[in-house]
């Protein structure tokens, strides 16, 4: 089947497609459509989001449908809210030639009597997220008796997201004579189930070979020591100025903490996590959606159903716990044709999880390795240097300013003008990456050469910056606080310098050690600042907590060596180990995307 003329559906869908620029039908609707208006029999159909898969399945069920009957008749479920969305908006795309054919979306996160009004005033489509279509049911408002179709949308995350207990609920609600089509990118054995329980010999197809990751991502892996994670990240960042990429992380801490510390560094990043309202979501979703937002930090649940089409790059900067997981994430670039990097970011000891995953996704990943300052220097000042020749000049309003600029450049040369330009944009990169180590740990073996190389590193530059300091003698210029928040609290050394950095009047405070404890923490800023803080931290409101600081008049004296420290700016944020106990993972993580020397 060559052209959707072909398939002999209905007129105006036909135009309406067309108007899409929809020409060539997809594989997998090539496969499911001719089924589906041909036989009334259950399809399983293996197929990634980006395949073409809600035309696959909607335009069938729009040639099919009744239209002088106002009863539901399709019924469509999904994962989330964002997905039900775009199915809903899709299928209005495709029927907006045909008035009878009215479409409703019932999702949570809205208002439930609005959408009880539009289900009360019929309509034969509906697409829903599971939680509201159990409310729905359950309230009676929404009635599934009637139904000729069910479509379970990305079922596999339907699962892993925990709607079993819904998923079973509603089926059962629905009557025995209709056609069941199940979509899936992966078939996990749960998945099997549902499709035996509810399903009748269903003719399977698949759009490609079975769970294997698109054909136009490139998955590359890099390796480090976990406690060069996100200085990797950056540079990954920085080497790609045009990234438009979303960092999975495994949990929503983690997420916070990585998307807090690329903000607090100057970088376009938000976070997309479940302590998010639905408000707060959307912003940050259409932040993305309009690429006014370049770096998306999420957790896997949060991120489902995102619907971009153009993204470069996927980072993995922790490894889901399930394979599955990351044939979704993978699956977010590389689509509608375009080419996309999935990039995971392990230690030593992880690689084994790259061998699981290259045989479930029947793809090798490549060995990236992480580049070294001077390479990130040379792209950035390229990218500025053609950014530069791309600029649109402005004749007809600069010209009146000219003359006074050149009389200003008089005593510079062409090749001062030229070097001083790029400087005022590049100053900044090169002093970051100047004498920068390199972060691959390409040896297994290596951690404590490496340990070793990092350790000379950092005397180096304590040296270079004047020499090794005491903890004592940063007393001299340091007032301590201690703050009621701790990681109960969600601080972390990024939160806590944004809120002293917020504060107007000391916008350019310098900011030492600071300790984060489970219910409180401590933290150290120039001492000409204390009354400052005080009086403007104090009362303000964190999350819901009253702040309340309180200069530490004694500091504890230490004469161990890890008290030692560097007291520049450079070094701000970066904060010590909890003495005596062991720190867990996120602790680690915190701490070391932090610090950009160690301490000893
Ligand atoms: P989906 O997998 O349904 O989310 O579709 C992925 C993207 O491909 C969407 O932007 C669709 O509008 C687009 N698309 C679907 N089918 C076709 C087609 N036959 N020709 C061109 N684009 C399509």
């Amino acid at each position: 089947m060559e052209t959707f003329a072909e398939l002999g559906l209905k007129e105006e869908v036909n135009e309406a497609l067309k108007d899409l620029g929809f020409e060539k039908p997809t594989p997998i609707q090539a496969q499911a459509i001719p089924h589906l208006l041909t036989t009334g029999g259950d399809l399983v159909a293996l197929a990634q989001t980006g395949t073409g898969k809600t035309a696959a399945f909607s335009l069938p069920i729009i040639e099919q449908v009744d239209l002088n009957e106002k009863t539901v008749q399709a019924f469509i479920l999904s994962p989330t809210r964002e997905l039900c969305l775009q199915i809903a908006k899709d299928i209005q795309k495709f029927t907006k030639n045909l008035r009878k054919i009215k479409t409703i979306p019932v999702y949570g996160g809205a208002r439930i009597d609005t959408q009880i009004k539009e289900l009360l005033a019929g309509g034969q489509i509906v697409v829903g997220t599971p939680g509201r279509v159990c409310d729905m049911i359950r309230r009676k408002k929404l009635d599934l008796s009637h139904l000729k179709w069910v479509v379970l949308d990305e079922a596999d995350e339907m699962l892993s997201m925990g709607f079993k207990d819904e998923l079973d609920f509603i089926l059962e609600t629905t009557p025995d004579e209709k056609q069941t089509l199940l979509f899936s990118a992966t078939m996990p054995k749960e998945i099997a189930r549902i499709a035996k329980r509810y399903m009748t010999n269903p003719h399977e197809i698949a759009a490609g070979e079975k769970n294997s990751g698109a054909k136009n991502v490139t998955h590359i892996y890099y390796t480090m020591q976990h406690r060069n994670k996100y200085q990797a990240l950056k540079r990954i960042a920085d080497v790609n100025p045009n990234i438009y990429s979303i960092v999975f992380c495994r949990t929503r801490r983690e997420t916070k903490e990585v998307a807090d510390m690329l903000v607090q560094d100057g970088y376009n990043a938000d976070a997309l996590h479940g302590d998010l309202s639905q408000a707060q979501r959307d912003v940050v979703m259409h932040r993305l959606r309009s690429k006014r937002l370049q770096i998306l930090v999420a957790t896997d649940v949060a991120a489902r159903g995102i619907d971009v089409d153009s993204l470069t790059h996927v980072i993995n900067f922790s490894l889901p716990d399930q394979i599955e997981a990351y044939t979704h994430r993978s699956g977010r670039t590389g689509r509608a044709g375009n080419k996309g990097i999935s990039i995971v970011l392990v230690t030593n000891r992880e690689t084994h999880k790259i061998r699981q995953i290259e045989r479930k996704i029947g793809k090798e990943f490549e060995k990236g390795v992480i580049p070294k300052g001077r390479e990130i220097c040379e792209i950035r000042l390229m990218s500025l240097i053609e950014g530069l020749k791309q600029v649109e000049v402005d004749e007809e309003n600069i010209k009146e300013f000219l003359p006074a600029i050149y009389e200003n450049l008089n005593d510079l040369s062409k090749e001062d003008v030229i070097k001083k330009f790029v400087s005022v944009e590049f100053n900044r990169i090169l002093s970051y990456y100047k004498g920068a180590r390199d972060l691959n740990d390409s040896s297994g073996g290596s951690r404590e050469r490496d340990r070793n190389k990092n350790d000379r590193r950092d005397k180096r530059d304590r040296r270079d910056r004047g020499g090794d300091r005491n903890y004592d003698d940063d007393h001299l210029k340091y007032a301590r606080f201690h703050i009621n928040l701790g990681q109960k609290n969600n601080i972390n050394p990024a939160r806590l310098m944004g809120m002293i950095n917020d504060i107007p009047e000391i916008s350019k405070v310098e900011i030492g050690q600071i300790e984060i404890f489970k219910k409180f923490s401590f933290f150290d800023v120039d001492k000409e600042y204390k009354a400052q803080i005080e009086k403007a931290l104090n009362g303000q409101d964190f999350d819901g907590a009253t702040i309340v600081v309180e200069p530490v008049k004694e500091r504890p004296k230490s004469k161990s060596r890890d008290r030692k420290r560097g007291g520049d700016r450079s070094d701000r944020g970066g904060y010590k180990k909890r003495r005596g106990g062991g720190s867990d993972r996120a602790h680690r993580a915190k701490r070391d995307g932090f610090k950009k020397k160690r301490r000893r």
